[in-house]
């Protein structure tokens, strides 16, 4: 028989190895691994069924197909072959012509089967590597099926666990049981895919964050019968994102809770509210003078400033009586120098007041910045839930708005928002965004106003006043925004204009008349502060080719002596070059005589103020003549501005004051009106806004 077979098979091209025993059968198995064992049951001491049993328990032969030989209809041994782990059996009175074939079919079912195996495995360590598993679930007899991943997830081993849905249920942590229940009740009623993420219990009593996708399976005749589904663990995944977050709610200078925090911990908070149907305050503040800490003092002292004030802030919030005896309040720094605080559960909005004005009062004690008293004083905002706004952004928006009114009304203090305050910001926006447009555009003009000199009522000069005339707002005086020019940075562009514009009109009027005239331009403390200042002015200089000594800039007082030494470099390289400077609206700041004496200085414009008071105020009189008298001693010339009367300018010519500027000599006009009176031999003046009364002094 063993001949007989292994002749069919080689005929067939199989390389066939044989034994005539069961230990000959193992001994030949371990050498040369075959692909298919033929296993007579009858063998001499050890028969084919222990044969096939011994291979079968060990990982090398697990998955060898054997092909068991029995005697003709022999039932009991076919059936102890499949019990002993045959693979299939072939009676020994068949054909063996046929043989051959059923070798091959079984090899081909043995490769089919490995190659399941091994796409099964494939799967099983991906599924490991994602941390994600698969389940069934029959929904007729509530059998679920696990992946090995699925068991992992839940720190379970197959052989401990009976599943069923019940079970998997009840490893859901209780909290999610609903969310869970709800899912999956959605997917069978309406057959729709159901994606969920909630907790599980482990074997360890540990929690998990795992998510679900399933999708409902049906049968032939559409009804549900069962659930596919994957369920990956999330909790690394999950703890890594709880700690970005702690990282992104927290800013890192002062421990505070980050603008992200504060918008949450609001928008909880209103709800909170709403459904008491109580009050809650938002307060926004800001540090009165930090800009000049950073500015003067260095980053690093301003980083230890936020750093002092975020503690000093939660020690005094922490204390406030009235947080003690209410629920409490969330501190939040937004960036900046800019902190808000939450007030929850306010039984009247006064109450704000109470932690407003100790705030307050805790920030206005001066800080030691190494071993240095920094003094900083606060503004403060208050909105209130529901009065002033239903949203968090309004409230915020608002506490903010009631903060720059307190700034605006000289800081150190707090007010309440109310609705006039928003319409004013509004108005102020508008305004801000009309001036950048009207920059952008040239909508500015210039009007000159003459400077005579007082003895002989000869023109000398002219100052340079920028105009704006809007369409909605009418005439918009400079005094109003030139302010606002500043606070936007829109001063640059302003200034550079208003001197290029101004420099270029004077060189073509002395063209046409052949006069020559001095022009006074204003700068900004911004412009000064610029380092590219003097090379500015020089370039418009050259472009326009104004004489250097005929430019005189106006500087105002109070921004000259705040900074000496850094005032005292630019202007001496302007006056070097003949650029003259004049110190305008003096008698307003405190200049000391020690820095009107150090710096290269022209002359000194007695402000209107003064003037305004000639004939009323026997002090200011003294003033101006003591002014007047010093002026004269440091080698300045002295311009009256705002003469308006005749007595002014009687009083300021007798006191010896060269040069003069106002209504009464002539007002500001545009550069037509003063190419007539160049022109015309003895000018009348036109007026800016009404025709002349009166001609240059007399
Ligand atoms: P300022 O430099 O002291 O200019 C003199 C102001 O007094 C001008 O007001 C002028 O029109 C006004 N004035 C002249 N004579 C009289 C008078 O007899 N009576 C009265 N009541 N007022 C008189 P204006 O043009 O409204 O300018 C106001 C301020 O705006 C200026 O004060 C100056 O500080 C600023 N400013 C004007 N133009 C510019 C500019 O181009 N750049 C900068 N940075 N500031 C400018
Ligand atoms: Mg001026
Ligand atoms: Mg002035």
């Amino acid at each position: 028989m063993l001949e007989q077979i292994s002749d069919t098979l080689r005929e067939d091209d199989y390389e066939v190895f044989d034994a005539a025993s069961g230990e000959g059968a193992l001994a030949q198995f371990a050498k040369v691994h075959p692909d298919l064992l033929i296993l007579d049951t009858a063998l001499p001491n050890m028969d084919g069924f222990q044969v096939c049993e011994q291979l079968r328990a060990d990982p090398s032969g697990e998955n060898l197909p054997i092909l068991m030989l029995t005697g003709a209809n022999d039932r009991e041994s076919v059936k102890r072959a499949y019990d002993a782990g045959a693979t299939d059996y072939f009676a020994k009175s068949t054909n063996l012509a046929l043989l051959p074939h059923r070798v091959r079919y079984i090899l081909r079912a043995s490769e089919v089967y490995s190659e399941l195996k091994e796409s099964q495995a494939r799967l099983s360590n991906a599924e490991r590597i994602a941390h994600l598993g698969n389940w069934h679930l029959n929904i007729e007899t509530g059998e679920l099926q696990w992946s090995a991943e699925v068991y992992r997830i839940f720190g379970r081993l197959p052989s401990e666990t009976v599943l069923t849905y019940d079970y998997f249920f009840s490893h859901v942590h209780p909290d999610d049981q609903e969310l869970v229940q709800d899912a999956v009740g959605r997917a069978l009623e309406n057959g729709t895919p159901f994606r969920i993420e909630h907790r599980v219990l482990r074997a360890d009593d540990s929690v998990g964050i795992v998510q679900q996708l399933g999708e409902v399976v049906l049968g032939e005749d559409g009804t549900a019968i069962g659930m596919d589904g994957t369920i990956q663990d999330v909790t690394a995944q999950k703890q890594a994102e709880e700690k970005v977050r702690n990282l992104a709610y927290f800013d890192p200078l002062t421990g505070l809770g980050n603008r992200q925090l504060f918008t949450e911990r609001l928008a909880e908070a209103i709800s909170q509210t709403k459904r008491r149907r109580s009050r809650l305050g938002v307060m926004f503040f800001d540090l009165d003078k930090f800009k000049a800490v950073n500015d003067t003092l260095g980053h690093a002292t301003g980083d230890e400033l936020l750093r002092q004030v975020g503690k000093r802030l939660r020690t005094c919030i922490r204390e406030t009586d009235w947080i003690a005896r209410n629920e409490g309040a969330e501190l939040a720094r937004l960036g900046g120098d800019e902190f808000t605080v939450i007030l929850t559960d306010l039984e009247k909005s006064q109450d704000a007041a109470v932690v407003a004005e100790r705030i307050r009062e805790q920030l206005a004690e001066p800080f030691l910045i190494d071993g240095q008293e920094v003094g900083v004083s606060t503004s403060i905002g208050i909105s209130i839930y529901p009065n002033d706004g239903q949203d968090a952004n309004t409230l915020v928006t608002h506490a903010d708005v009631a903060m720059y009114q307190s700034k605006t009304n000289g800081g150190n203090q707090y007010c309440y928002y109310t609705a006039s305050m928003s319409e004013k910001i509004k108005a102020r926006m508008d305004m801000i965004d009309r001036l950048r447009d009207a920059v952008e555009n040239g909508y500015l003009s210039l009007r000159y106003q003459p400077i005579v000199a007082l003895e002989s009522g000869r023109l000398v000069g002219v100052e340079a006043l920028v105009r704006w005339y809007d369409e909605k707002l009418g005439a918009v005086p400079p005094a109003e925004f030139i302010p606002l020019a500043e606070e936007t940075g829109l001063i640059m562009g302003i200034g550079e204009w208003v001197l290029e514009q101004g420099c270029r009109q004077l060189v073509a009027l002395e063209k046409k008349t052949g006069q020559q005239l001095s022009l006074s331009v204003n700068l900004s403390p911004f412009q000064f502060s610029r380092t590219d200042l003097v090379s500015a002015v020089f370039s418009v200089l050259e472009k326009t080719g104004l004489e250097p000594g005929n430019l005189q800039l106006e500087i105002s007082e109070g921004l000259i002596m705040a900074d000496i030494e850094g005032s005292g470099t630019v202007l001496q390289t302007l006056t070097e070059k003949g650029i003259t400077v004049l110190v305008d609206d003096f008698g307003t700041g405190n200049t000391s005589l020690q820095g009107l004496a150090r710096l290269p200085l022209n002359s000194l414009k007695v402000d209107r103020r003064f003037v305004q008071q000639i004939g009323q105020s026997q002090f200011h009189e003294t003033l101006i003549t003591t002014i007047i008298a010093m002026a004269r001693a440091l080698g300045l010339k002295v311009v009256a501005e705002g003469l308006e009367s005749e007595a002014q300018l009687r009083f300021m010519r007798a006191q010896g004051c060269q040069l003069g500027q106002g209504y009464l000599l002539a007002r500001p006009m545009a550069v037509r009106q003063l190419e007539e009176l160049l022109q015309s031999g003895d000018p009348t003046l036109g007026s800016e806004e009404q025709p002349a009364a009166t001609g240059i002094a007399r």
